[in-house]
């Protein structure tokens, strides 16, 4: 790709040239479960390099290597193969190799199936065909030639160009003139397949289910073409529109993964059910042909620009299907799965932790940080900014910046403050909140007070929307919170009786009516602290009452025994310091106890 030499040097890549294709010749044997053939790979080298480096795993064999056709020396470390030579700037390397892949392609008696993004790691691809294994590095087209035994139907990447019958043997010629990453390369053989087609828009829809789940994905499918629309229509045509699209089903690891390989889906057998229960991971998959496939994340902990935006569009094709309660409930049910990952580990959306990957925090709560998005930017710039930033980066690869300043673009000012909080910073917000109101003659004084009281994570800059509700009106308003406490006021022709915040369930949070101040500012807020402890004499303690009304104040002993009677009646709304004559108790452990309209509060003290 143009530019991308000088991006990837500029941010120190580790890379000397630019992959232009990549060629996969390869016969596939399943009776050994080996591999045997070539490959290709060419690329553009600016400034007079006299070696050149890929990637191919160590369990298997190189038998030669041809630089520019002409065998060349090479050395191995690891996964890592060096060819030795002058390196023209348009060079074409041919690597003859063999053996039994340890990871990438897995074979199996269903067939065999390839998978670059294990569990375990995410570069497989090298594992199988040789190839230099990072995402920030697309080839700008590749080809393929799988020649398998006689029997076994061929899914891969692209266009089936060809297929040429040799006796005992077949082989599949594929390609793609599109630019593809290392992981979204793949292939998937069986014995077993029996494919189904259908089109959209012209366009082939080729399908290869495992022939005693052939009635199931036909049903699965049936809304492919409606979600090919849709997503269209919110984010550009389908990006493949010239080649195809598909599923092609794998059993490994029990059936229970799904990759969105380049126009050929794998698919678990666990999600091929036939009752559309899966259909939104099918639709995950699918999306991530414009989010993952043609604009790449760059390297892993950019995964978010994959895993979130994939897990969001199934929230997207719920609304769409099902409206706002479908896509709600998608949410909801994200947001309770980020929740359990949350209370155990907690970490950024951006460079998770390798074994949380692919877990909740990434694609559940990433799914949750674009539909806050939507709610900052609203409908209309929030998709605005998915089609600019496929424009400016389809085809190629980016990062979590490059999306803010699309975003940036169309909203018109920064968003760094939520990409910060969001993005950057771990946690969410934990608001607790309680209002009240006062006739003032003509009208109410509505106050709420909302506290963020979360651990281990930032103040949250949000806008909140905020619900007041009296015996038959409504007022709705945004306020923006940004502080660990604060006080909002509202005139409002009514007496309010439900005071609701984000009814709409636009931000992810928690949420708790609370009038008692527990670790909370403590204006509006009923509180009760000891100040000075241990004590002799007198007392110091502080009392807060969110608005006038009843109190008692009492001193207890252990034993749960009245010690003292310290005040009982009528108080004014505020902060109150007092001082509290205690010289008459003996020694010991007490219990200072507030008891109120808004609850009771007791701290412990000690009189020496
Ligand atoms: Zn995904």
């Amino acid at each position: 790709m143009i530019g991308l030499l000088i991006a990837l040097t500029s941010q120190a890549f580790p890379h000397s040239y630019d992959v232009r294709f990549y060629g996969i010749y390869l016969t596939i044997d399943p009776a050994p479960d080996t591999i045997f053939g070539v490959g290709e790979i060419r690329g553009f080298a600016s400034g007079g390099l006299d070696s050149v480096d890929f990637h191919l795993g160590a369990a298997l064999t190189i038998d030669s290597v041809r630089l520019n056709g002409s065998v060349a020396g090479f050395s191995r470390r690891g996964d890592t193969v060096w060819v030795h030579g002058t390196v023209p700037e348009d060079f074409a390397l041919h690597v003859f190799y063999h053996g039994h892949p340890s990871a990438g392609l897995y074979f199996n008696y269903w067939g065999f199936f390839s998978a670059c993004l294990s569990p375990n790691g995410v570069k497989d691809a090298h594992q199988w065909y040789p190839c230099y294994d990072h995402n920030g590095d697309k080839a700008d087209s590749a080809r393929f030639a799988y020649t398998v035994p006689k029997g076994y139907d061929v899914a891969a990447n692209g266009i089936l160009d060809s297929v040429v019958d040799m006796g005992d043997w077949k082989t599949y010629y594929w390609s793609t003139r599109h630019p593809i990453a290392n992981y979204l390369v793949a292939v998937s053989g069986s014995n077993y397949y029996l494919k189904f087609t259908d089109s959209w828009r012209g366009m082939p829809l080729w399908y290869y289910p495992f022939t005693y789940d052939t009635a199931d994905m036909r049903n699965d499918v049936q809304q492919v073409p409606d979600m090919l629309d849709y997503f269209s229509s919110l984010f550009g045509d389908y990006p493949f529109i010239d080649e195809k699209f598909g599923y092609a089903e794998s059993n490994l690891w029990g059936g229970g993964f799904a990759l969105e390989h380049q126009t050929m889906v794998a698919m678990g057998t666990y999600w091929v059910t036939g009752n559309g229960l899966n259909i939104l991971t099918y639709a995950h998959e699918l999306s991530h042909q414009w989010w993952g496939d043609w604009v790449t994340c760059q390297d892993w902990p950019h995964v978010w620009l994959n895993e979130g935006f994939a897990s969001y569009c199934e929230a997207l094709y719920a609304e769409h299907i099902g409206g706002v309660p479908k896509r709600d409930s998608v949410m909801e049910k994200f947001k309770n799965l980020y929740f359990s990952e949350d209370s155990h580990d907690r970490f950024p959306i951006y460079n998770p932790p390798m074994n949380f990957m692919w877990g909740y925090t990434v694609y559940k709560k990433g799914a949750w940080v674009l539909h806050m998005l939507r709610w900052v930017m609203g409908d209309e710039s929030f998709f605005s900014a998915f089609k600019a930033y496929r424009n400016a980066h389809g085809g190629g690869t980016a990062t979590i910046p490059d999306f803010q300043a699309a975003a940036e673009g169309v909203y018109g000012s920064s968003l760094e403050w939520f990409f910060k909080e969001w993005i950057y910073e771990a946690g969410y917000p934990e608001f607790n909140y309680n209002w009240f109101f006062r006739d003032d003659g003509g009208g109410y004084q509505l106050v709420l007070y909302l506290s963020q009281v979360q651990q281990n994570a930032p103040v949250f800059t949000m806008p909140l929307e905020i619900m007041i509700a009296g015996q038959t009106d409504t007022l709705w308003d945004t306020v923006w919170v940004n502080e660990r406490g604060e006080r909002f006021v509202w005139k409002v022709p009514f007496a309010p009786a439900t005071v609701a915040i984000d009814p709409h369930n636009w931000v992810l949070k928690k949420v708790r009516y609370t009038a008692v101040a527990e670790g909370l500012g403590e204006e509006g807020f009923l509180c009760l602290k000891i100040l000075t402890n241990p004590v002799r004499g007198r007392l110091s303690a502080s009392y807060s009452l969110p608005e006038d009304g009843e109190l008692s104040l009492m001193v207890y002993d252990v034993a749960g025994r009245v010690a003292l009677n310290v005040f009982s009646g009528q108080a004014n709304a505020g902060t109150h310091e007092i001082s509290i004559p205690v010289d008459r108790l003996g020694p010991g452990v007490y219990i200072l106890r507030l008891r109120s309209r808004w609850g009771s509060l007791s701290r412990k003290f000690t009189i020496y």
